[in-house]
Formats: structure tokens, sequence, C-alpha cells
């Protein structure tokens, strides 16, 4: 049986007062009650019917759930996430459900159209190496779905009356009844006419075409937290799609992708940097200028300074997201060896050498010279 519409039951107007209300039930619980009414059979259900009303229509909370979206809005599964199930009897067949997945092909549960979230959006942002490094305001632009400001989700151009639905008669659903060779089986389903709304629009409204929703860009501004990172992704919360029939928005999760950076690799909250030297500087040591993300650093390089040794400059890495300090730089040096040299240069190296003791190509082009003249050539 389909449920009566809770004024109705109390036999107030929609719009009565908290007070009004209150009398009305004392009224009726005092001509229902069961021990008043013994030989009635009928009054102990009319008395709880009565006690289902007031209960929802005291409370301002459901007393507006269920204005909004009529008994739908009273289910206990209200608001969700999941839309929430319809009421479903077995007509004293409780408990066979496997009976009913088997006739009717599963998923026998109806669902009821309640309030639905809006779904999630997933945004990429690419951003420089800086940014991610410390942080950005800034500015996206997102096609989503949202609630039409004309009418505010209702669908109804504004002014216009919005009716119950005649065949519901505002519960959203309608109850069938099946003879099967178990017995009667009833089921409720959403109501074809309203689409399980309860409402019927008579105009519907121009802006979203009695959708209630609308799709439009809409521009986003994203914080972007210093010390970010490929992979990494923000959740702005309420930004996703708009929810239906007064369903929550979903989320905007926004994905970062980082540019790489020319001379910066980055290793968690490090920073790394190749610097190539001189060889002299390598083996006499020298004061040098290195690269930061915001300018530059004074690196000294200790006399006798091997290829690949590590420095560390504290403190001029990547902001750590949570708390406060920074990462390092590390700068590995990388001995340079020239690849042009002035005759000078050649002569100041061909005198290392021989320092050294080192045979180095000149020599060897003598000795291949002799080879010629050995050979004749
Ligand atoms: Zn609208
Ligand atoms: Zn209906």
């Amino acid at each position: 049986m389909a449920k009566r519409d809770y004024y109705e039951v109390l036999g107030v107007p929609k719009g009565a007062s908290d007070e009004e209300i209150k009398k009305a039930y004392r009224r009726l619980a005092r001509q229902y009650h069961p021990d008043v009414n013994k030989d009635d059979p009928k009054a102990e259900e009319k008395f709880k019917e009565i006690n289902e009303a007031h209960e929802v229509l005291s409370d301002p909370q459901k007393r507006a759930a269920y204005d909004r979206f009529g008994h739908a809005g009273t289910d206990p599964n209200f608001g969700g996430g999941t839309g929430g199930f319809g009421d479903f009897s077995f007509g004293g067949f409780d408990g066979f459900g496997d009976i009913f997945d088997m006739f009717f092909g599963g998923g026998g549960r109806q669902r009821r159209a309640g309030p639905k979230r809006g779904a999630d959006l997933r945004y990429e942002l690419r951003i420089e190496f800086e940014e991610a490094v410390f942080g950005k305001k800034t500015t996206i632009r997102i096609p989503r779905t949202e609630v039409c400001s004309t009418c505010h989700g209702n669908r109804a151009k504004p002014g216009t009356p919005i009716k119950t639905c005649p065949v519901c008669g505002g519960t959203g659903q309608v109850q069938s009844v099946q003879n099967t060779v178990f017995g009667r089986f009833s089921t409720v389903r959403p109501c074809d006419r309203c689409q399980g709304e309860g409402k019927i629009i008579e105009t519907p409204c121009p802006t979203c075409a009695g959708r209630g929703r609308i799709r439009q860009e809409r521009e986003i501004e994203v914080t972007i937290p210093a010390g970010i990172d490929n992979g990494h992704r923000l959740r702005l919360s309420g930004e996703g799609e708009a929810g239906e029939r007064g369903g929550m928005p979903g989320d905007l999760y926004v994905h970062f992708s980082v540019k790489p950076h020319p001379l910066f690799k980055r290793n968690g909250n490090d920073l790394l940097l190749e610097q190539p030297i001189s060889f002299a500087q390598a083996a006499l040591g020298a004061t040098i200028e290195v690269p930061t993300l915001e300018g530059t650093a004074t690196l000294k390089i200790p006399e006798g300074t091997q290829p690949g040794t590590q420095f560390r400059l504290r403190g001029k890495g990547v902001p750590y997201l949570r708390g406060s300090g920074r990462g390092d730089e590390l700068v590995r040096v990388r001995i340079e060896v020239p690849s042009k040299l002035t005759a000078a240069q050649r002569e100041a190296i061909e005198q290392l050498a021989e320092a050294f003791g080192e045979e180095v190509a000149p020599e060897e082009k003598k000795f291949i010279n002799k080879l010629k003249e050995a050979f004749g050539k």
C-alpha cells in the first residue's frame, strides 16, 4: 500500500506551523489510541501512521527533507551517496530474496530515485619545475555540470507550479503485485510518470530545459602547494559534477605532472645538479659559483677533489609538503676535459705530463714516425 501524505494523515495544510502539527497530533493520537479503540482493529494501524507522520513533521530537518523529496526524503539511507534503497516487501514471503532474484533476473532491489551524488572530475595540470618546488596560485578552466542557477535545480520555470505527481501521489514510487506459484509478490519501483521524483513540472525552466542542471565551463582557482611532485594529486572538495535531486556535488581531483628542468633533477625533496669543473680546479681546489633554483650559491671545492664527488648545499632543495624545512641541493662534480687547446695550453699540459712522468700523445707520434721510417714509408 502506498504511503499517505504525512500532512494528509494529520489533517493539516502543507505550511502548518509546529503548533498546529502538535495540536493535530495530540487530538488524533487520543482519538485513535489502541487502548480506547479495542474494538476497532484498524485503529492501531492508524495510530502508527499518525505517530510516523508526527515524528517526521515535528523534526525540522526531517520535515524539510520530506517537503523536498517526499517519503524518499525520510528513508534512513537518504543522502548516503549510494542513493538509498527502496522499500521492498514480499507480501508475506519475507526473506525469499533468492527466489525473487531467480524470477526477476537478479538485482531485485529497486533503487529509489533519491538524491544522487555528482561524479568526481579529474584534471591533468602540467606545471613548471619551479612551480612544483615553490608552489603557485593558478586558475584552471573545467567544463562541468552545475545546478541550474535559474531554477536552483527544481526544473520548473520560476513562478510556475510544481504539482504532486497524480500517479504516485508524490511518493515517487508505485507498487505492483505479481502472482507467482510461490504466492503474491508485491514490488515497488520508481514512478514512470515523474521519474521517481514525485513531482510534475508544468513549465520547464528555459535555462536548463527542465533538467535542473546545466553544463558550463568554470574557472577554478588552484593553490599548488610548494613541494608537489609528479603524480601527486589535489582534491578540491565539492568542485566536481553537480549532484542530482539535491545530492552532494562530486570532488575535483587535480593530478600534477611536472615539466623537466634543464639543469636540475629531483629526488624527493633533494635537487640533483651535475657541475663540471676543470682538472686544475679539482687538483688545486677552488671556490666556484653553482646554480640554485633561486640564483647561485658559493661552493668550495677542496684540493684533490675526485670526479663524482658529491657536495651538499643544505636547505637549497625542495620544501617539504607537510611540515617545514627544505631538502638539500646535491652537487656532483664532473671533471671536464677541454676538447680544444691553444698552443700555450698544450705546452703547459705537456709540461705537467712530463712532471708526472707520463707518456702523452707527442711521444706516441714520435714512436709512430719511427715505425714509418723503419718500413720505408
Ligand atoms: Zn533551470
Ligand atoms: Zn509519480
